[in-house]
């Protein structure tokens, strides 16, 4: 996959995407990054890439012809999704970045100030936002974005399953996970995980994953279709706690 990121503060990404997962995709060819600077497609010698707006008001506004001279310039591709990051966009959800892990280029554009003048809604095929409220900037949530997608391409994450037991890939929260110590300060490690039987350990995985999202985010699961199995599981957590 090919991501263009359209910004203002292209060192914020030099961190983040040489790191961790992103790194080892990138080394892999996996992933490939173009990071743009809108402010190089202003064409005034202080290179102006925001004014004020337009009926007073408080805060500056990116302007439309340089950041879409910046779009413009990197064209349309084949399976290309173009994204203005923005917090009255569409919430990302696990099956917003599951249905973006299948395009082939994405392209981010970050806003910063009050935003990106109105006129680019026009140029973008969506507008997705990671929450509630409100950064300074586009460029953290592209990161946010960028990482939850990479998750997701075959080959990134080494084994498939940690990915599909992820929470909010199915309608279950994870199950709880334990590394050494067997003993840490009197609270032990569940016994069944150390017993070596692997259908007790799925059972009391998928049990745990059950309280879990039945205690902490019920609501998950009005999706959730049952496993024949499931249905003793969730009596005896309604039963014994
Ligand atoms: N005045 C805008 C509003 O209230 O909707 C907020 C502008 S914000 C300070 C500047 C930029 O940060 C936005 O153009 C957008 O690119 C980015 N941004 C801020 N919060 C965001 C969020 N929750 N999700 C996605 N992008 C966000």
């Amino acid at each position: 996959m090919r991501i263009d990121v359209l910004t203002l503060f292209p060192e914020m990404f030099q961190g983040p995407l040489n790191e961790s997962l992103l790194k080892k995709a990138l080394d892999k060819g996996l992933l490939s990054f173009n990071i743009v600077n809108i402010r190089d497609f202003a064409s005034d010698k202080h290179k102006t890439a925001d004014d004020t707006p337009y009926g007073g008001g408080a805060g500056m506004v990116m302007k439309i012809d340089v950041a879409a001279k910046a779009l413009k310039s990197l064209g349309r591709r084949e399976k290309h999704r173009i994204i203005y990051l923005c917090p009255t966009g569409l919430p990302l959800t696990q099956p917003k970045v599951n249905e973006l892990a299948n395009f082939q280029n994405l392209t981010l554009v970050c806003g910063h100030y009050e935003g990106i003048d109105a006129r680019l809604e026009r140029l973008v095929d969506e507008k997705i936002s990671i929450g509630d409220y409100v950064l300074t900037g586009g460029e953290i949530p592209a990161m946010v974005l960028i990482d939850a997608v990479a998750r997701q391409l075959p080959g990134v994450v080494k084994e498939a399953a940690s990915v599909e037991n992820d929470s909010f890939y199915g309608e279950l929260l994870d199950y709880l996970a334990y590394t050494k110590p067997e003993d840490f300060e009197g609270e032990k490690v569940p016994e069944v995980l150390l017993s070596g039987n692997h259908a007790q350990i799925e059972r009391w995985r998928r049990k745990e994953a059950l309280r879990r999202t039945f205690y902490q985010r019920p609501e998950l699961l009005a999706s959730l279709e049952p496993r024949a199995a499931d249905k003793e599981l969730i009596n005896e957590i309604l039963t014994n706690g």
